[in-house]
């Protein structure tokens, strides 16, 4: 049976992330659309771990932009009470005694209220994110899976199956943000660039016998970049969440290894300089690649998220880039309808016009970002000399010139303006 339910000015498909930040974003900058948010899983049970793939044990290093952007939905007070801050970066390279540091005190047009950026558990951020969420007039369609789309002249109808319902649902935008490997935009035709970087991330949360001070450490070895973020202390245990990225080959050995093992490879690998790492929890790898979709927007669509762009996470950008990309498009949107009347409420969010002045000024950011979040991993994995001695040079430049440092500063945090 197919049923139609309310049609809608902007549909998101996707409860991720993006598509979670993106309809929070929407509240709030155009509050006179209608937004429905579908997401294939269940999300009503906000209090216990959500099973979104987002929602999992990672952590996510939330720079000082995203922060403010946060802010401004009212919603830092929040995530405060969960989020650890980054006061320090450390940046160093195994094998080198050079390494750089960013300092929230020195880097003050690179922070946000005395702090580089904050770490938060994605198990917590979701939760979160969905009970602001519940404050909204956004209307949440959990445990429908989005089977089918066709485009319109007016945008486009899903086709929405809920348990052994089948409905169908108009909108006048659609809102890609179901992921890397988009079945939609494979369904609409939509291309995407891939490069495998034949890495795995190996992501874990451990213990450390020393409080980390709010420093996150970046620290680049011979088979690729490590990152150890600064977490919030539980039942007395200082915590870090680490991301190992390292060469395929290398995975099912490390990941597998018993916990003192691993532990040992650890603290080979990643040095001293957080103190002793005294536990590591279950270990899960994510498979690297940079995948890049070839259009964002046509008439009547957007793409955000993994499904536009999926990085490298060694600079912790992914997210921070969408939620730019999010408040970008949320307010594109908002100044059109405010400078166009009523009427373009109803009918225009898919206008291609606004669309690609949405993509006009979201490009030079995007292009920057994946470009850093790119070109480092390479540079920093190669045993070469030409390139190791480039990258102790870009350390250097880093450690000595406040010029370069403000610039990795500001990028890093996500500050482009
Ligand atoms: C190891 C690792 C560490 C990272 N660390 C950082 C970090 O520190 N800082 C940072 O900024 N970024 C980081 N990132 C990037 C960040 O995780 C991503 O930007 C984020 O997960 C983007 O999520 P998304 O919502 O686009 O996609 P997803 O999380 O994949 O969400 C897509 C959603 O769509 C739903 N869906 C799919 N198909 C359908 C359908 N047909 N109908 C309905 N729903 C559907 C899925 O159930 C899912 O919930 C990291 C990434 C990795 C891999």
């Amino acid at each position: 049976m197919t049923e139609s339910i309310q049609d809608t000015d902007i549909a998101i498909v996707g409860g991720g992330m993006a598509g979670a930040s993106l309809a929070l974003l929407l509240a709030h900058h155009c509050p006179q659309l209608n937004v429905a948010l579908l997401e294939r899983q269940s999300v009503s049970a906000v209090e216990t771990p959500l099973t979104l793939p987002s929602f999992d044990t990672r952590a996510t290093a939330i720079a000082a932009g995203s922060l403010s952007i946060f802010s401004q939905l009212g919603l830092w007070p929040a995530l405060q009470e969960f989020a650890e801050p980054i006061r320090q970066v450390q940046v160093s390279d195994r094998g080198h005694s050079l390494g750089a540091s960013l300092d929230a005190r020195r880097e003050k047009a690179a922070s946000f209220d005395g702090m580089l950026g904050a770490v938060i558990e994605n198990a917590v951020l979701g939760p979160l994110l969905y009970r602001a969420l519940e404050k909204t007039s956004v209307q949440l369609l959990d445990n429908a899976q989005v089977t089918d789309v066709e485009m319109l002249s007016s945008g486009a109808k899903l086709h929405i199956q809920r348990a052994d319902n089948i409905s169908s649902l108009q909108t006048r935008l659609l809102v890609i943000a179901d992921g890397a490997g988009s079945a939609l935009c494979n369904r609409l035709g939509i291309l995407t660039s891939k490069v495998d970087y034949q890495q795995q991330a190996l992501v874990t949360t451990v213990g450390l016998q020393r409080d980390h001070r709010g420093i996150a450490f970046e620290r680049f070895t011979d088979t690729g970049p490590m990152a150890l973020l600064p977490l919030p202390k539980r039942h007395g245990v200082h915590r870090a969440a680490l991301v190992w990225t390292c060469e395929e080959s290398a995975q099912p050995s490390l990941a597998d290894l018993p916990e003192r093992d691993f532990i040992r490879h650890l603290q080979q690998t990643f040095g001293w300089r957080a103190g002793r790492i005294i536990r590591a929890g279950k270990v899960h790898s994510y498979p690297l690649t940079l995948s890049l979709a070839r259009e964002q927007v046509r008439r009547g669509v957007v793409l955000v998220g993994n499904s536009a762009h999926f990085l490298h996470p060694v600079a912790g950008q992914g997210f921070n880039l969408t939620l730019r990309d999010c408040d970008g498009l949320a307010r594109t949107i908002g100044r059109t309808v405010a400078e166009k009347g009523p009427d373009f409420v109803r009918t225009g969010p898919g206008e291609l016009d606004l669309l690609e002045a949405y993509w006009r000024e979201r490009q030079h950011d995007q292009q920057l970002t994946i470009g850093f979040s790119d070109k480092i991993p390479p540079l920093f994995a190669s045993r070469n000399l030409l390139t190791s001695g480039l990258r102790q040079l870009g350390l250097l430049g880093l450690a000595l010139t406040p010029a370069t440092r403000t610039a990795f500063a500001r990028q890093a945090a996500g500050i482009t303006a």
